[in-house]
């Protein structure tokens, strides 16, 4: 993996904040994570982002009334469609203050409110009692923690026995090197990221921490198209801003599409147990 020095819960918080205050966390309708298409690549984003939730709700094994862990809650709108589907109870935690009062406000607005709770929380530090969660998720939320292992071993503390733990995140299909090095850096730089692990380094972290790996599936071909749409939504953004923020968000879109179109650019979707 490659290592951003200095990302910290403060210095990811505050970036997401930044994000917030520009739209550009809500510009895909709400969801900060990649869009899936499979066999219609007609799908608008705002769908094809719930696809990718309703994928990792699929691989999480659910029964109603279980407790889940939603590590990296962004605007809380994965934790809500989850526990409105499946009628289970969530709690997400992030380090964004901007993204819990989103949060908060996405409950109030939802059906699932009563089953969903939000709170500001690190990852690697979490408040919560041994093997309290029957499962949990993190959709691109590992890559922003610098101790990795440490964040996998903590969730691992929390889920009981037999409990799940279903991960997405960005994955480099082979090192970026040579020139792409500037893409890469970029990415790690602008987006307030630890590092992206290969295939391999997502798998030797889970075993670190204690998981069982039962399945790690690059889904990158079917998430691509989401690089360019998050783009030209921060491009639109962008536009009506003005400058530092303006020139900020416009080359977080030029790396965005950079990313995007570069064949080492992965996307694991890993689902893993606990013993
Ligand atoms: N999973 C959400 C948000 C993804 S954005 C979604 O799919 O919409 C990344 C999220 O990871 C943000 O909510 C950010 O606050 C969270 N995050 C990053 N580092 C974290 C840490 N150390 N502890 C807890 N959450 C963290």
């Amino acid at each position: 993996m490659t290592q951003q020095p200095g990302t910290s819960p403060d210095s990811v918080g505050q970036a997401y904040d930044v994000f917030a205050d520009a739209g550009a966390t809500t510009a895909l309708g709400g969801n900060i994570h990649v869009g899936y298409w499979d066999d219609d690549p007609g799908l608008p984003i705002t769908e094809a982002t719930d696809r990718l939730t309703d994928l990792v709700a699929a691989r999480l094994d659910l029964r109603p009334d279980q407790r889940l862990l939603d590590v990296g809650c962004g605007n809380g709108l994965p934790a809500l469609r989850i526990a409105g589907a499946h009628d289970v109870r969530v709690t997400g935690i992030t380090v964004s203050h901007q993204q819990l009062a989103q949060a908060d406000k996405e409950a109030d607005g939802s059906d699932a409110r009563d089953r969903v709770s939000f709170r500001f929380a690190d990852a690697v530090d979490l408040p919560f009692d041994d093997g309290c969660f029957d499962g949990a998720w993190a959709i691109e939320s590992l890559l922003h923690i610098t101790d990795q292992t440490a964040a996998l071993a903590e969730i691992r503390r929390v889920v009981r026995p037999g409990g799940r733990l279903v991960v997405t995140d960005l994955c480099q299909r082979q090192p970026f090197t040579g020139e792409d090095r500037t893409v890469l850096d970029g990415m790690l730089d602008v987006y307030e990221i630890a590092g992206i692990n290969t295939p391999d380094e997502h798998r030797a972290r889970l075993a670190e921490a204690g998981w069982q790996l039962l399945e790690l599936t690059d889904i990158g071909e079917q998430v691509r198209a989401s690089y360019g749409h998050a783009a030209a939504a921060f491009r639109t953004i962008a536009a009506s801003l003005e400058a530092p923020a303006a020139e900020q968000i416009s080359a977080a879109a030029d790396l965005m599409d950079a990313f995007g179109k570069h064949p080492h650019a992965g996307y694991v979707l890993i689902t893993a147990q606990r013993t």
